[in-house]
């Protein structure tokens, strides 16, 4: 047999983390080769265009995190744009018994919404008092009803966290899961003035990059994921593959993989995996059972994403974010994004393009429904939800998930120990993906940094 091709870091994946470990591999001068199963780069970001739409079948929208999500943009300038949402995405909509009600943004407001009971807006006022937890592994749920009051939870974090997670806050845990907030209780024994004295606190440069405004890319967010592609070096990618397998070999690895009817085969000092838990057992056959299962047992919300287009709207004013749709409503959707609102030329003049969640981690029965179910559904909820006179969208696109959002657990700790245990006993081996360090596109490009980091730096 031929002595394979030898090569510095092999990246599977070529989605956001790929892509942005690619990008910064390239930036260092380093040899890299990337491998997908898919035709084209992006993995779960992809963007349509038809009839004068312009259309995500997979995320829609990012916030801005983290540094390097900006840092990226900077860097592809001339390729693609960020494109931030207009300032209209600040008003979200939280259903309440049948109406939207928009999320209160400031203090009179807050006083004013009927989303929280009288009992818990009182109760707000001592939030900074309250003790702090001691069990790292109290729930979402938990934590909120004891610092905030059932009705914050019912009607601000359970929607927020549908349309984050698609998740469940009976499940999930704040320390991994939303770290940010499970450190504010911590570090300052309160949410809000954990909140106020963060605000206050001197920022690095790295930090004032950090917004938190909605972002797409102009175009789409498919133009970033090409931007990155084009940039790193399109000859460094290797798409439509199948069959990879990955072992160990001396200090290096031999990566063998088909493609074209061929059989085709690297040896890599560094192998950067950025897939799903559920791709680790075929592709690194090599790993212990026992320290798979403790990472394979993670559970992903599915999603069942729908887009309509509608050339000339007629229903209610789109004049926000979207809104979310608490579970306690019992619907049979998750929330609707005002695309065409947030971001510029999405839909023809005087249109709309909604983009509506299904299914998630509680209802996972709607990723069952044929497409007409799923039709049948639509109509009923969005005529009803969106105030339509009549539902005839000219755009009706279903797009099924069966591994959208990883759920960030109790096991979610064991998870990264063992994922450090793997890479220690192989040096080289690096686990990424969103099984770990977030789920958000921001945190898909810090990862991707931190990766490359530190492969340049062994
Ligand atoms: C429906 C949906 C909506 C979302 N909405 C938002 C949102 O609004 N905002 C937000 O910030 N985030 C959102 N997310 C999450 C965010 O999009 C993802 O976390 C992020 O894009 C994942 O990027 P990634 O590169 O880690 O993984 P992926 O995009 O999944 O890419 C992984 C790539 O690796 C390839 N791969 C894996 N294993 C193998 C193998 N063995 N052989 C060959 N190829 C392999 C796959 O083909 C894929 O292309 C959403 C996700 C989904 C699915």
């Amino acid at each position: 047999m031929n002595t394979p091709e030898s090569i510095h870091t092999l990246i599977i994946g070529s989605g956001l983390t790929g892509l942005s470990a690619a990008h910064y591999l390239n930036k260092a001068g380093v040899d890299f080769m990337v491998l997908d199963r898919n035709s084209q780069p992006g993995g779960v970001i992809q963007t349509q265009t038809e009839d004068g739409f312009v259309y995500e079948v997979g995320p829609n929208t990012g916030v801005v995190g983290s540094s390097e999500i900006v840092e990226l943009f900077e860097d592809l300038q001339g390729l693609c744009e960020l494109e931030t949402a207009s300032e209209k995405a600040q008003k979200r909509y939280i259903l309440k018994n049948g109406q939207w009600e928009p999320l209160p943004s400031g203090i009179m407001a807050g006083v004013k919404t009927p989303l929280f009971t009288l009992k818990d807006k009182f109760r707000l006022l001592g939030e900074p008092f309250r003790s702090k937890g001691k069990n790292p592994h109290e729930t979402l749920s938990q934590l909120v009803k004891r610092r905030m009051g059932q009705s914050f939870l019912d009607y601000a974090i359970d929607p927020f966290i549908i349309g984050v997670y698609a998740g469940d806050p009976d499940i999930l845990i704040p320390k991994y899961a939303l770290p940010k907030l499970y450190n504010l209780e911590q570090d300052y024994g309160s949410f809000i003035g954990g909140a106020i004295k963060k605000q206050m606190q001197k920022k690095t440069e790295a930090e004032k990059k950090i917004t938190r405004k909605v972002f797409s890319a102009k175009g789409g967010l498919s133009n970033l994921a090409r931007a990155l592609y084009t940039k790193a070096g399109k000859e460094k990618f290797r798409f439509s593959i199948s069959d990879l397998s990955v072992q160990p070999e001396g200090e290096n690895f031999r990566i063998s993989w088909s493609a074209e009817g061929k059989t085709h085969a690297v040896l890599a000092n560094h192998v950067i995996f950025t897939g799903g838990s559920f791709e680790l057992k075929e592709s690194f056959p090599f790993l212990e059972k026992t320290d798979l299962e403790k990472i394979t047992n993670l559970k992903y919300a599915k999603i069942t994403e729908v887009t309509l287009g509608f050339s000339h709207w007629k229903g209610m004013e789109l004049d926000g974010f979207g809104g979310l749709i608490p579970s306690r409503e019992k619907r049979d959707v998750l929330g609707v994004l005002f695309m065409s609102t947030l971001f510029e030329n999405r839909a023809p003049e005087k249109g709309a393009l909604l983009t509506i969640f299904m299914g998630g981690i509680r209802n996972k029965k709607i990723s069952e429904l044929t497409d007409e179910q799923v039709k049948e559904v639509i109509k009923r909820e969005i005529s009803d939800l969106m105030q339509l006179p009549d539902f005839n969208p000219e755009l009706f696109k279903i797009t099924r998930y069966q591994h959208a959002i990883p759920q960030y657990e109790a096991s979610s700790g064991v998870r990264f120990e063992t994922i450090e245990k793997i890479e220690k006993k192989y040096p080289g081996l690096l686990l990424g993906g969103n099984m770990r360090d977030g789920i958000g596109m921001a945190d898909r490009a810090k990862q991707g940094k931190m990766l490359a980091e530190q492969v340049i730096n062994k």
